[in-house]
């Protein structure tokens, strides 16, 4: 699992902290245009170029994302970044399939004999809100497309090749003279790859790549958040014709808690405290994420106080330590109260120069029309 340090999303794109989204897209769309795989096929320095910056379009594009972006760096994204595929759309038309997640088998396109990366896949993981706090290694099944092992990928039934072209005697294109000029066209044949397969595997069908399920162990590093993508190198599609493959990419998603929120690197919780308790100062128990924890509730303690419990939120996905804990106290009073407690209570009102609450008498008639 690679998380390489991060540079900086404006540097990435080549822009001042100022830039408007105009800008933006302009300058994600000249890096995307420029370090495009298929314009790069192989080069991996320039696949990096390319997926780095569409990670930083993704958050500099969304204006809450680059907001938080622009006070917390890159923890403030969630630490792996905006990478969010849907963010392309704008763009499509112009950059065509650009990961081609789900493009099985893929276009007439591939039938090219030059070697190239596999597609990229997308799996989508729901965590429970534990596992995303503490990490897991978590077994999940990839329906992927993978290299066939009885032609080795070649199409041709084992013990036969595939054959020159006739259509264009293995060029993979065909010239077309216009007066002065001469055209070449991808020959229709062939689709390009210069050779035909006149004898095809009976396993994949000439296609040279078969399904398969692949079960898979991905590590999940304490931290992750909704939002948060991991990489998997090599675990995409195979390459084409030697290729490298393509890499899988995790898309965490995070069941909520019944108990626990969370926001960033902290975990908000609720606790309920008496109204003698908030009033007079208690030692209670209080849930966390690493179980039950002692929390000092001061005496004079007010409903909707917050108490912090440093160091006990969720693990920072880079770096070492923890978010912290909050505690947001509701103070509960009574609904029955005893005589004894009744009395105790007019004491304390009476100390404190106030008379008994004059509406009493309603609470003593609901009582006798419910026949209590
Ligand atoms: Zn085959
Ligand atoms: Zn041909």
């Amino acid at each position: 699992m690679a998380t390489t340090e991060k540079r900086d999303y404006y540097e990435v794109l080549g822009l001042s902290r100022g830039a408007n989204l105009d800008e933006i897209k302009k300058a994600y769309r000249r890096m995307a245009l420029k370090y495009h795989p298929d314009k790069n096929p192989g080069d991996a320095e320039a696949e990096e170029k390319f997926k780095e910056a569409a990670e930083a379009y993704g958050v500099l594009s969304d204006e809450e994302k680059r907001a938080r972006y622009d006070r917390y760096g890159h923890t403030g994204v969630g630490g792996m970044g905006g990478f969010d595929p849907s963010q392309f759309a704008d763009f499509s038309d112009i950059l065509g399939d650009l990961f081609g997640f789900g493009d099985f088998f893929g276009a007439s396109r591939r039938r090219s004999t030059r070697p190239a990366r596999g597609n990229d896949l997308r799996y989508d993981l729901t965590l429970s809100f534990e596992d995303a706090v503490f990490g897991k290694e978590i077994s999940i099944s990839i329906p992927r497309v993978v290299t066939c092992t009885t032609c080795n990928g070649s199409g041709a039934k084992p013990g036969t090749s595939p054959v020159t072209c006739s259509g264009c005697g293995g060029r993979g294109q065909i010239r077309y003279s216009q007066g002065f000029f001469a055209v070449a066209r991808t020959c229709p044949q062939c689709g390009g790859a210069g050779k035909v397969i006149k004898d095809p595997c009976a396993t994949c069908g000439g296609a040279g790549r078969t399904r398969e399920e692949k079960k898979l162990a991905v590590k999940i590093p304490a931290g992750v958040d909704e939002g948060s993508r991991l990489r998997v190198p090599g675990e995409g599609e195979s390459g084409y014709n030697g290729g490298p493959s393509g890499d899988l990419y995790v898309f965490i998603s995070v069941a909520e808690h019944a108990k626990f929120t969370r926001r960033d690197y902290d975990i908000h919780s609720e606790q309920a405290v008496s109204f003698t308790q908030a009033a007079l100062g208690a030692e209670i128990q209080t849930e966390t994420i690493d179980g039950p924890e002692t929390l000092r509730v001061p005496s004079g303690t007010q409903p909707n106080q917050v108490f912090r419990l440093r160091g006990k939120g969720v693990q920072f996905l880079q770096g070492p330590g923890r978010g912290d804990h909050y505690v947001h106290v509701s103070v509960r009073i009574p609904t029955a109260l005893t005589d004894e407690q009744r009395q105790l209570l007019e004491k304390l009102a009476a100390s404190e120069g106030e008379n008994p609450p004059e509406d009493r008498g309603v609470f003593e008639k609901v009582k006798d029309f419910f026949g209590g």
